[in-house]
This record gives C-alpha cells, sequence and structure tokens, in this order.
C-alpha cells in the first residue's frame, strides 16, 4: 500500500456510512453511522452518504433519509441476498473505487467486522477497528518538529492494549479512511418523517466468481431475551451479587422499574448470566437513562460499557470501588439488605 500524493488524495470527498441490514431490516448501527456520518460531514462542509447494499433493499431508503442521509446509493442485486463475504466485498469496494469517499464508516457489527477489514485491504488503504470516538482534527494531533501536520484528518480513537489504553489513529496518506464503529456508542439523530434523500443506483456487475460459499440453510438463533441496548432501564449486577439464585433480587427491582437485568464480565464467567447482557468493553455498550451497577467494581472495561449512561447509580459495600467515581448517586452498603428494601419502597409508592 504506498502512500497517495496531494492530488490523488483530493479526488477523495464525502463521508460514506455502510447501511447494514439484515433481512432487509436495517440495523441500528446503521441510523447511529448516518448521525455519526452527518456530525462528521458537516465538519468538513461535505455530505453524508449512505450505502445501502442487499436484494429489493430500496424500500429502506426513505428510513435512511428520515434519520439524516443526504443521499443513498443503492446496490440492488439477487446475488446479494444474505450476507456473503465475497459479494459485499466486491459491493462496497467498487462504490469506494467508482465514487471516492475520504470517510467510510463500517459497524463493528459480526458482519462489519468481516466486511470492513476485507475491503480496506482491497481497495488499499487502513482500518481501525472498533472505534469507540471520532472527530476530525490536526494529525498528529499535538505538533512535532519537522514533520508536517496534516488538517482536517479522521481521528480514529478506540481502547488498546486491553482496555489499559486509548489509541488515537489516523490515515493520513490514503484514502478512505476506513474504520468500523462500536454498536451503541455513536448518536442517531431524531428521525424526520418524510425526509428525502438522493438516490443513486449502482451495480458494478456480479458474476459466479463472486460464489465462493453457497448458504444451504439458515438457522436462527431463538432467545427471548431482550437486548439490554434498548433497554432505559438496566439493573446490573457483578460478582458481589454472589450467585446466579441470587440475582433474583435485582430481577425483582428490574420488574417493579420495567427495566432489564444486565450483569458485568465476572458474571458471565461464572456462568451466572448468558455472554449477551454482559456489559462493557468485550460485551455491549448500553446508554440507558438509568444505570444501576450493584456489586460491580468499576473496572475501566465495564464502565467503558455504561459510562454514557444518563443517570449512575452504585450500590457497593466497599467505599472506595472505582465505581463510584462515575456514579451519579452511590450507596454505600451490602446488597443483599439494600436492593430488597429499594424494591419494596418503589413498589409502596
Ligand atoms: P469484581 O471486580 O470482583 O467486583 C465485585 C464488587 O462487588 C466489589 O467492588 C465488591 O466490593 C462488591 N461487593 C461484594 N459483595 C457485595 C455486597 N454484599 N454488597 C455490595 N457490594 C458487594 N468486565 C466487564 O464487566 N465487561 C467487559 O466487557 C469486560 N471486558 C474485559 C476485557 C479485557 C481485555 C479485560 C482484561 C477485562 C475485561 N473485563 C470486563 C473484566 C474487568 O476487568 C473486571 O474483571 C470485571 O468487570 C469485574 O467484574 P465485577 O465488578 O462484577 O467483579
Amino acid at each position: 500500500m504506498g502512500a497517495m500524493n496531494a492530488e490523488e488524495l483530493a479526488k477523495y470527498k464525502g463521508v460514506f456510512v455502510f447501511a447494514q441490514q439484515v433481512d432487509n431490516v436495517l440495523s441500528g448501527i446503521s441510523f447511529e453511522l448516518v448521525g455519526e456520518g452527518k456530525r462528521l460531514a458537516e465538519k468538513l462542509g461535505t455530505e453524508v452518504t449512505a450505502v445501502l447494499v442487499g436484494s429489493d433493499v430500496s424500500g429502506l431508503v426513505d428510513e435512511l433519509a428520515a434519520y439524516g442521509a443526504d443521499k443513498v446509493i443503492v446496490v440492488d442485486d439477487p446475488e446479494l441476498k444474505n450476507y456473503r463475504t465475497e459479494p459485499y466485498a466486491h459491493a462496497l469496494a467498487s462504490v469506494i473505487n467508482e465514487f471516492k469517499p475520504e470517510i467510510m464508516l463500517v459497524g463493528a457489527t459480526a458482519i462489519g467486522r468481516d466486511l470492513g477489514p476485507t475491503v480496506s485491504a482491497r481497495v488499499q488503504t487502513g482500518l481501525t477497528a472498533d472505534c469507540t470516538l471520532l472527530e476530525i482534527g490536526d494529525f498528529p494531533v499535538n505538533p512535532i518538529p519537522g514533520k508536517e501536520q496534516k488538517h482536517n484528518q479522521l481521528l480514529m480513537t478506540r481502547p488498546a492494549f486491553g482496555g489499559n489504553t486509548i489509541a488515537t489513529i489516523a490515515c493520513p496518506d490514503n484514502r478512505p479512511q476506513m474504520a468500523t464503529v462500536r454498536p451503541g456508542v455513536m448518536q442517531k439523530l431524531d428521525k424526520v418523517e418524510g425526509a428525502k434523500a438522493e438516490v443513486i443506483n449502482y451495480n458494478p456487475g456480479f458474476t459466479p466468481n463472486n460464489r465462493y460459499v453457497e448458504i444451504l440453510e439458515i438457522s436462527k438463533a431463538v432467545s427471548d431475551i431482550k437486548d439490554i441496548m434498548d433497554a432505559k432501564i438496566l439493573v446490573s449486577g457483578g460478582r458481589g451479587v454472589g450467585s446466579a439464585e441470587n440475582f433474583k433480587l435485582l430481577e425483582d427491582l428490574a420488574d417493579v422499574l420495567g427495566g432489564q437485568v444486565s450483569c458485568s464480565r465476572a458474571v458471565v464467567d461464572s456462568g451466572w448470566k448468558p455472554k449477551e447482557l454482559q456489559v462493557g468493553q468485550t460485551g455491549k455498550t448500553v446508554r440507558p437513562q438509568l444505570y444501576f451497577a450493584i456489586g460491580i467494581s468499576g473496572a475501566i472495561q465495564h464502565v467503558a460499557g455504561m459510562e454514557e449512561s444518563d443517570i449512575i447509580i452504585a450500590i457497593n459495600k466497599d467505599p472506595d470501588a472505582p465505581i463510584f467515581d462515575v456514579a451519579d448517586y452511590g450507596v454505600v452498603g451490602d446488597l443483599n439488605k439494600i436492593v430488597p428494601a429499594l424494591t419494596e419502597a418503589i413498589k409502596a409508592e
């Protein structure tokens, strides 16, 4: 991958986001990326374009427009009905080569983690994976004597070294600047019903060479667990809860509040709760209106997944537990006494 010269770099314009859909339903990350893409585009004085890839997907254009997309490039082909690396990578790489965006964002979902790096390799640019913060700014961030500081670069921030440090990465010499973005971190915009986007239909052609994988059968996982990323109230438990059975205390509290139970990784590792309920760096990023952290110490990797919650209430018997540093309200004491008392008090209201 050679560095591009200034003339080549200048050919790349606009912020593109991959609009992920599964079974012709747009994933939440698609709206988050449109919202974040629009914010970045405004800083660059440009537009946000959603790239919608699939089969029979043109019905989804208006929804993308309602959440802020200025343009939608639709790649519609029967080959793209279900996600497969090869035809989707061919579609997205062709869009990049044809339309030359300066920024290309993809969700760090199971699909995006496969698609993003494949496409970045194919179009010969870099990719920063699993970003939690994006900004437009100068790079290097702090001037280094003898080194040119480039302006209006995409500064891509992500946890590094097991979450012990935060790295800011840029791609100053190649385009597009590509990132996968962690779901649940970026803000989607308010929906504007009736908003319209310019639609560009584009099909690079799909030959049998794109059929390296044949899907024989799709079996869907059946789960009655609601996604904790959609919850307005989360009652989250940690190792301090003590056992799988004792989570009943938290479930009762969640019930009276109309909320859901989530947990720390220690709880998943202990086999008390499934991984789907884990909050944190290697779990889900949540942003509820109310987050209870009960018997959770507040390790950096946990906090990374919940610190954006509107109100955080911590219950912990250790007054020095780091969770109190991020909590809006804290109760020091034994959760076995406090949680049932709280549940009863709310019931009595
Ligand atoms: P502990 O740290 O053991 O804390 C238990 C807390 O309960 C203590 O503060 C204690 O004072 C309190 N307590 C005990 N008994 C009571 C009681 N009766 N009443 C009140 N309080 C009580 N962790 C995550 O959560 N999510 C992640 O996504 C995640 N990703 C990670 C990724 C990496 C690469 C690494 C290295 C670690 C990751 N971790 C993650 C693990 C993280 O470092 C911590 O080990 C974990 O969050 C600790 O979970 P905990 O707070 O439940 O347990």
